[in-house]
Formats: structure tokens, C-alpha cells, sequence
């Protein structure tokens, strides 16, 4: 795992955090219409529970006023009536008594009222745009209530159509209208509480940066344990070495850049001499012991920060030199052999010498040479090394030749 992956989760992390802010915010301001809504709805109904009260009397008698004069677009005989006390009433009908409520309300800003038409008696009460296309719609017959938020403004209106009863044809059957028509309408606006977002953003900005410390924390955690693991699993547990699959990966990472840079790349093949011997004389324990040595010679020969050494598998080793050709490879190749003769490890069941040696085949790769006839051609070398009697370099050089660069030692005598 590589620090990506947390970068991913992090986008990943505020793109969720972001998405549920949105949720939230767009749910808390759909619920503030709704209840902007509702509050419309019942201003309306109580308008209209008003007015239907002043029709079943055909309208009610007040007395007359500085504030409140005769309706001046009523036109019927009794519309006032002169009291013995000098006083006078006038006759106040649903149309005149919502106007009447409607100032009386908006003296407050709270709430506005409009009742109106697209025909009106009183020409004041005509309709704004928006209560003209409302009304046109409910005309239509498409809907039978209007809404419309001010984000702006913070303002709310509604309208829904008046409907004509029979109790309303007192006055307006002369304008043609029958029951069930739409007579006009009330709007109702009002201003709301502006929405309290402050409680889902900072809740979610607390939750975006408790995810990112975790995140952080976590992911740090487990890209040093991935390393870890990375790490683990190149590694052979008894030599410390690198293991066999790190070997094939890091030969087929050198031997494309070999072949890039035009630069030769060779490879040791070593094997220990009569190992199996040494196991059976010495014990395992003894032998695990030797290996760990051998591993520590060869890794201690290696010069240069590209050079690798690998083990192969049971008592094999192999090194990797990269930009480096057949002759210095085979010379390398001796000075292992040579230093790990020198450690004199006693090996009695050794037919080649008194200490533990190893047979070395080496190989460089050329235009024609495969990646995978490479290490063949070394484990080629190796073969013959062995064959050739043991604790010895051979070099695999050009098509299958071999050389053999250092004779066996003499078995003490
Ligand atoms: P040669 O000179 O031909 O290479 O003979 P050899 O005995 O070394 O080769 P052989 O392949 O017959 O035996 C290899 C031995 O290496 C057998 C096995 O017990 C031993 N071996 C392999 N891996 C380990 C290990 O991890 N620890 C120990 N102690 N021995 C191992
Ligand atoms: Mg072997
Ligand atoms: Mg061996």
C-alpha cells in the first residue's frame, strides 16, 4: 500500500462528508418550506373561514370611521344605514372586509395579504405578475395552489383561488360567475426565519476532520505495516537475503535497463560443495548456521548499490551485477569463492577441500541472450563447475563455451 491510498480514502472521506452536509442542508430547507408551507395554508384557510362567515350574512354591518369609510365599489340600496344617534353603519362584504384585514395586518410587516382577481371590481386589487401566472394556472385547472421562496428576501408566498359559492353570487353575478368558478385569489406572504445551517456545518466539519485524523492516523499505520509485510515478504528468514521472488523481479527490472542502456549484466550462480554431507555430519542447526555465513561473505563482497545478492533456493545463492562484464563478473565470482574458502569452515565430508566452497557459474548476457537463457546459462556454468571438480569459477562466455577460471584447491593432505 503506498500513500495513494490515503489520499484516495481522504478525497474519498470529504467527498462522503460533503455529499451528507449537502443531504442534510437541502432536507433541513425542504422541511422550512414545508412548514412555510403549511403556516401559508392556515393564514388562507382562516382568511377564508372569515370571509365565509361575513357571506352567510351577505356581508356585516360597522360603523363608519375616520379609518373606515362605505366601500365605495359596492353598489347595492342599504349599503348604509343612518342610526337615530346620528352614527352611521356601512356595509363591509368578504372583498372589502380581507382588504380591511389585510392593512390591518401588514400595519404589523408580519404577514401580507392580497386578494385579488384577474378581474377585479376594484381596480386596486388587481394581480402582481406572479399572482396573474398563478392565477392563470388555477384557471387552467392545473393546480389549485401556488408557492414560491425568496432566498433573497426571505420571503414566502402563497396563493390559492377563491371559489365561488352560492353565497358570493349576491354580488358578483353580475360579473357572469356560477359556483365552482374561480373568482380570484388570496395570496399570503410573509417573512420566515432564515434557516440555522451552523449547527450541520460545524457538526460536519468536526466529523471531516475526526475522519482525516483517523484516516491519517490509521492509514500511516497500515502503509508501515504493508511496508512491513512488503518488506517480509522479499526477505529469506534465515540468511537475510533477499528471496527467490525478489531476485526474478530485480533480474527482469536490470536486464530491461541492461538492454536499454546497451550495458552488459551478469549473474553468479553459486551452490555449496557436499552440502548434504555437511547436514548429515554437522546437523541442520549447524548447517543453517553455515548458510547464515556464507550469506554474510557474499553480501559483504558486493560493492556497488546496484549489485544484489539473492538466495536462489536450499544451499544456492545468486548474485545480480548489473553494467558489468564477463571478466570483471568472473573476477567477482572468484573473490567470493576465495573468501568463502577463507572462513574455514570445517567440512569433514568435503571431497574438495577441509573447509565449506562453493561452486560458481557465471553468465553475461549478450544481444541475442534472453532474459530466462540467462540464468540458465549460468546454472549451465554451475553444472560444469561441479562437474569440473568443485570449488571453482566457471564463466559461460559467448554461445556455450565455457572457461573455467579457477582450478580446484588440492584437498589437503
Ligand atoms: P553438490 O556439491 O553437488 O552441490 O552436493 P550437495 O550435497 O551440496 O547437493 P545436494 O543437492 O545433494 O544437497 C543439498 C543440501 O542442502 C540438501 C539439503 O539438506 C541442504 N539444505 C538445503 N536447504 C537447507 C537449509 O535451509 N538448511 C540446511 N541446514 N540445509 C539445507
Ligand atoms: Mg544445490
Ligand atoms: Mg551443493
Amino acid at each position: 500500500m503506498k500513500y495513494q491510498y490515503i489520499v484516495t480514502g481522504v478525497i474519498f472521506w470529504l467527498v462522503l462528508v460533503t455529499a451528507s452536509a449537502a443531504w442534510n442542508v437541502s432536507q433541513i430547507q425542504g422541511a422550512q418550506q414545508q412548514v412555510n408551507l403549511q403556516v401559508a395554508r392556515s393564514f388562507f384557510e382562516l382568511i377564508t373561514t372569515v370571509r365565509a362567515w361575513n357571506a352567510q350574512f351577505g356581508g356585516v354591518y360597522v360603523p363608519v370611521s375616520a379609518t373606515t369609510q362605505p366601500n365605495p365599489y359596492l353598489q347595492i340600496p342599504d349599503r348604509d344605514i343612518h342610526l337615530s344617534n346620528g352614527s352611521v353603519l356601512t356595509k363591509v362584504n368578504p372583498a372589502y372586509m380581507t382588504r380591511m384585514i389585510a392593512d390591518l395586518a401588514q400595519v404589523g410587516n408580519q404577514i401580507r395579504f392580497h386578494i385579488t382577481s384577474l378581474n377585479p371590481i376594484n381596480p386596486g386589487n388587481a394581480a402582481d405578475p406572479w399572482e396573474a401566472d398563478a392565477l392563470a394556472t388555477f384557471e387552467l385547472g392545473a393546480q389549485l395552489e401556488a408557492s414560491h421562496w425568496d432566498g433573497q428576501a426571505q420571503t414566502f408566498k402563497y396563493m390559492a383561488p377563491l371559489i365561488t359559492r352560492s353565497s358570493c353570487l349576491q354580488c358578483h353575478a353580475d360579473q357572469g360567475y356560477k359556483v365552482g368558478d374561480i373568482r380570484g385569489g388570496i395570496s399570503v406572504t410573509f417573512r420566515a426565519q432564515p434557516v440555522n445551517l451552523w449547527p450541520v456545518l460545524v457538526s460536519h466539519t468536526i466529523i471531516a476532520l475526526v475522519g482525516l485524523a483517523a484516516i491519517s492516523t490509521f492509514g500511516r499505520q497500515l502503509v508501515r505495516a504493508f511496508a512491513d509485510l512488503e518488506r517480509q515478504s522479499q526477505i529469506d528468514s534465515l540468511t537475510q537475503l533477499h528471496n527467490r521472488g525478489y531476485f526474478d523481479m530485480y533480474l527482469h527490472r536490470e536486464f530491461l535497463r541492461s538492454r536499454r542502456q546497451l550495458s552488459p549484466l551478469s549473474i553468479i550462480l553459486c551452490d555449496v560443495d557436499y552440502f548434504k554431507s555437511y547436514n548429515d555430519m554437522h546437523g541442520h542447526q549447524v548447517g543453517d548456521s553455515c548458510l547464515r555465513q556464507i550469506a554474510d561473505a557474499l553480501t559483504a563482497t558486493m560493492k556497488r548499490p546496484g549489485d544484489l545478492v539473492a538466495r536462489y533456493g536450499g544451499e544456492e545463492f545468486v548474485m545480480v551485477l548489473p553494467d558489468m562484464p564477463a571478466a570483471g563478473a568472473i573476477a567477482i565470482a572468484d573473490l567470493v569463492r576465495a573468501k568463502v574458502e577463507a572462513l574455514h569452515i570445517s567440512h569433514k565430508g568435503s571431497a574438495v577441500s577441509n573447509y565449506v566452497t562453493l561452486s560458481l557459474g557465471v553468465a553475461t548476457s549478450s544481444d541475442e541472450l534472453k532474459e530466462a537463457a540467462l540464468v540458465v546459462r549460468a546454472d549451465h556454468a554451475l553444472y560444469q563447475a561441479k562437474q569440473s571438480g568443485r570449488n571453482m569459477v566457471v564463466g559461460a562466455t559467448g554461445s556455450s563455451q565455457m572457461v573455467v577460471v579457477a582450478e580446484p584447491h588440492l584437498l589437503d593432505s
